[in-house]
């Protein structure tokens, strides 16, 4: 290691520990706090980040970024250096982009946001939220314009959480999914009776349901020497290094499916974090390449293996041993077809895998409509229920059910189209994995997961951020962002099941 480089990855690494500082306290607030914790818990976790933040802009660090810069530059085309100057510059230039003044007024604007939400929902009327979520999006577009963009404002917070990812782009990829996905929707509605999921339902002890989920994501290489779960509301990931990787989930004794999916779902985004490099572990090149990126991750291990026919040929067995009154009489055919109920609905986190993106339609279409000044926050319920119907062929009776559904609008905008991207990239890798893995079929119904983790370590874990979104999937897949495997493996999977 270089002179130049160490001084600079000592520092990234410092910013780094109090970054993971701040994910132990947000996951303990998540997780085991009392609820007197919260106001200083606020201050704990403001402070940490405004340190981070200090060290970030600093001129000692712009000065250690730059002499890297320079060594970086003369170094050969493939050398790893590239990436992590890129890696680091990103995040050096979103810093130092957005004036101090404008992320404390958001700060701030986030916790009135919240409250006006949490008041509007109690009312079930969006009008209570309007004029803060009025506000939200004035302060998204300052943070468009202080950020900078190709074609227009939205593409700024779109980039946040999406390196590369444009307006444009995220209208192209949501209009061809609408384009297959809105009949098939339609046909499958008229065929609901053809699937029986009754037998999910019932009484499910909590200590076995939690015991279950373990037992499959140990399966599929969780490490529980660098990882564990714990309870929350609402589940999700964190991470205190490769080390140390924390899921959460919540259990509902009355359904099985709801828990047993979200600690897969979790369980993926998990083993992304433990199968990150640790040489890189405390710099920006050591994390996930993107939101979309991750979540292809918990996507695959959740639908693609999750929600097969192999896996459950494996675990069916392993259910049974643990419920068998209410699995008893079932075969895996109709687990299968269980699991794999599509229903049009209101609420996005429980919709399945055929009308999940169709959500997310409604949602960035609302976004990229309010960021151009076409739509007006008051006018987002009415707008809301007209793409329901549209799209899904449901409208919700109130706001609760509609717009005020999701809390990601009292923090911003721009964060959905990570789940769509996602679900994308998660069939394209099933699709590659499969031409890699010729017997990935068998080794999955014999409950062996190592090929499969293994091609997602060497393609994507281990890579941390070395390659954007485009060029890791060019190499892993031979493609760059694409439906088609996507819509191939949703329209040949649900027309079997629905016999269309
Ligand atoms: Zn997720």
């Amino acid at each position: 290691m270089t002179e130049r480089l160490s001084a600079l990855t000592k520092r990234l690494e410092e910013i780094d520990d109090i970054q993971r500082a701040a994910a132990v306290l947000g996951w303990d607030q998540m997780t085991y706090m009392p609820r007197g914790g919260n106001a200083g818990r606020g201050e704990q976790l403001a402070t940490l980040a405004s340190l981070a933040h200090e060290r970030l802009v600093s001129p000692a660090f712009g000065a250690a970024l730059a002499a890297f810069a320079e060594e970086a530059q003369g170094a050969p085309a493939d050398d790893i250096r590239h990436a992590l100057l890129r890696t680091v510059q990103r995040a050096y230039d979103q810093a130092t982009k957005l004036p101090q003044e404008l992320v404390a007024r958001q700060m701030r604007l986030t916790v009135e946001a919240y409250e006006s939400w949490v008041a509007a929902r109690a009312a079930k009327d969006f009008a209570v939220f309007a004029p803060a979520f009025a506000k939200m999006v004035e302060i998204s577009r300052e943070i468009g314009e202080a950020l900078g963009y190709p074609d227009e404002p939205y593409d700024a917070l779109l980039d946040l959480s999406e390196p590369g990812m444009t307006a444009k782009a995220g209208a192209e990829l949501l209009g061809e999914l609408k384009a297959h996905l809105v009949p098939l929707v339609q046909e499958i509605a008229a065929r609901k009776d053809r699937v029986d999921r009754s037998f999910l339902y019932g009484h499910f002890a909590d200590e076995s349901q939690w015991q279950l989920g373990l037992e499959a994501i140990e399966a599929f290489g969780f490490d529980f020497g660098r990882g564990r779960q714990d309870r929350s509301i609402h589940p999700f990931t964190t991470s205190f290094g490769v080390g140390d990787v924390r899921i959460t989930t919540r259990i509902s004794e009355e359904s099985f499916a709801s828990a047993f999916f979200s600690t897969l779902h979790e369980g993926g985004h998990g083993l992304y974090e433990q199968g990150l490099p640790a040489e890189w572990a405390r710099t920006p090149l050591g994390q996930a390449i993107s939101s979309g990126v991750h979540e292809s991750q918990s996507r695959l291990w959740e639908n693609l293996v999750g929600r097969s026919r192999a896996f459950w040929r494996y675990f069916l067995p392993r259910a049974k041993a643990v419920f068998p009154a209410q699995f008893g009489e079932n075969g895996v055919e109709e687990i299968y077809r269980a699991v794999n109920y599509v229903e049009p609905s209101l609420i996005r986190v429980d919709a399945d895998e055929v009308t999940y993106n169709l959500h997310i339609a409604v949602r960035f279409e609302l976004e990229r409509a309010l960021m151009q000044g076409e739509l007006k926050a008051k006018d987002v319920p009415e707008a809301w229920r007209a793409k329901m119907q549209q799209y899904l062929g449901v409208t919700p009776p109130d706001d609760l059910e509609g717009a005020l559904q999701d809390i990601h609008w009292t923090g911003g905008l721009g964060g959905f189209i990570g789940y769509t991207v996602g679900n994308v990239v998660s069939a394209q890798l099933w699709e590659a994995a499969g031409r890699t893995i010729p017997d990935l079929t068998e080794r999955i119904t014999q409950g062996d997961f190592a090929p499969l983790l293994g091609f997602l370590r060497r393609e994507l874990h281990q890579l941390g951020s070395q390659e954007k979104t485009e060029g890791f999937l060019r190499k892993a897949t031979g493609e760059g962002l694409t439906t088609r495997p996507y819509l191939g493996y949703i329209t040949g999977k649900y027309r079997e099941i629905y016999g269309l």
